[in-house]
């Protein structure tokens, strides 16, 4: 019997006909990257002409000037609910979380961590855990380093814990996890409570694990009911465990990407080893940054208003995103694909062994999508089933036609291994 599903694969020759149509247009299209597009940055331009003449911070600071490496107070107290960091353990720092991440892996490898008397780089072997699918730039970050990355799978309430837990305590070896827990790159999960506290309680082999707690997406809902997370810190601290916890987020998608603001909150131990390595590198931030970001975002309800714009900008695009793969793919089997509720990504899965060449055919038609792989470590999916739909940076008309010819080459590519 044929069923709706068998009916929605369309065959060979229409396929391809829609494909030659589609390659025809001579698209330029790009669904690669997370970033925030031009009507987003404009939403910051005030920031370029602060602070003026009032260079001075709230305690008299003199901003121009060297020091204030934990950065400026002001500042951290307008992120500390967000992050969920008291602001005496929250630091203010560069421009980029990422680079925040990368440096503090690397004074890991460098130079014992509270809890231990080893270096990382005297080890053996040092491994992360990368719940997949996940951020590619955390995976090249250990890549770069000479960290194993081990594989464990998303479930909708963040990492397999009962992997998590079991391989953690087993080996001494694996030091840390990577984890977004709010609005996930790329699949939008939002941990849930159970998660974070075993996240927080569980048993580690290594003194020295280490939670890569990337809270990039803090603040970023596409919906009025913002999502809320259980406190990692707290709980582990509550739990005796609070020098596992490092919380990275950053003001990239909030005022200007790469021209913001980035946040590094952990244990009071972490805190002071952190500081005195970092005092080695630099005397201090941008405060000339920090006070024109502390000016132009005011208080919390400042960034939750200024989000609420960005808010507007956005959510029609993940909308349209949305509707065409509902109209398209809705009983399709094999194909499904996340709605998030905040963020900056769709995962769109397709059947195993489909996602390359999907990938291969938008590419030859002028739409960029990021590569498939780029979820999993090492660039390889096993399954390769999972495509990371950005529709950010277009503007919502290019991300349309866009998903548009994505669901051509979804169709082609169905129809081929339909025939294999
Ligand atoms: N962390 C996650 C999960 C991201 O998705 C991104 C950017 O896409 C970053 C970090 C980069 O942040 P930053 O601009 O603060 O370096």
């Amino acid at each position: 019997m044929t069923s709706p599903a068998d009916l929605a694969r369309p065959t060979l020759g229409s396929a391809r006909a829609e494909y030659n149509a589609l390659v025809a247009q001579g698209m330029k299209l790009d669904l690669t990257r997370g970033k925030p597009s031009s009507a987003q940055l404009d939403l910051a331009t005030a920031l370029l002409s602060l602070p003026g003449e009032d260079y001075k911070a709230a305690d008299g600071t003199d901003t121009r000037n060297y020091g204030g490496l934990n950065g400026l107070t002001e500042l951290r107290e307008i992120f500390s609910g967000a992050l969920q960091v008291p602001v005496e353990q929250l630091i203010a720092f560069g421009n980029g979380s990422l680079e925040l991440m990368h440096d503090t892996v690397v004074q890991a490898l460098l130079s014992p961590l509270p809890g231990s008397e080893e270096r990382w780089i005297d080890q053996e072997r040092i491994v992360f855990l990368a719940p997949v699918p996940g951020y590619d730039r955390h995976f090249a970050l250990c890549e770069r380093l000479g960290i194993e990355l081990q594989a464990v799978p998303m479930t909708a309430d963040g990492p397999d814990m009962d992997v998590v837990e079991e391989l953690v305590a087993a080996d001494p070896a694996i030091k840390g996890i990577w984890c977004v827990p709010k609005y996930s790159n790329p699949t939008g999960t939002v941990y849930s409570d159970d998660t974070v506290r075993r996240l927080a309680e569980m048993t580690t082999a290594a003194p020295d694990f280490r939670i890569m707690w990337d809270n990039a997406y803090a603040v970023h809902h596409l919906t009025e009911t913002p999502a809320e997370i259980a406190d990692l810190l707290g709980l582990a601290t509550a739990a005796g465990n609070g020098d596992r916890v490092f919380v990275f987020g950053s003001t990239s998608k909030i005022t200007l990407a790469n021209a913001g603001v980035a946040f590094f909150g952990a244990s009071p131990a972490n805190i002071a080893w952190w500081l005195a390595l970092t005092a080695k590198r630099t005397i201090g931030p941008d405060k000339v940054n920090h006070l024109r970001h502390a000016m132009f975002l005011r208080d919390a309800d400042g960034v939750a208003d200024h989000m609420r714009k960005h808010r507007e900008i956005i959510a029609p695009k993940f909308a349209a995103v949305e509707r065409i793969l509902t109209e398209h793919f809705a009983h399709v089997n094999g194909i499904t694909w996340t709605t998030p509720t905040g963020g900056y990504f769709v995962t769109l899965t397709v059947p195993a062994g489909t996602a390359s060449s999907i990938v291969g055919l938008a590419k030859a038609a002028g739409i960029v999508l990021t590569p498939a792989g780029a979820t999993h470590p090492y660039g390889k999916d096993p399954e390769d089933a999972v495509i990371r739909l950005a529709p950010t940076f277009p503007v919502l008309d290019e991300v349309e036609k866009a998903m548009a010819g994505v669901v051509v080459c979804v169709k082609l590519a169905l129809a081929q291994q339909g025939q294999s």
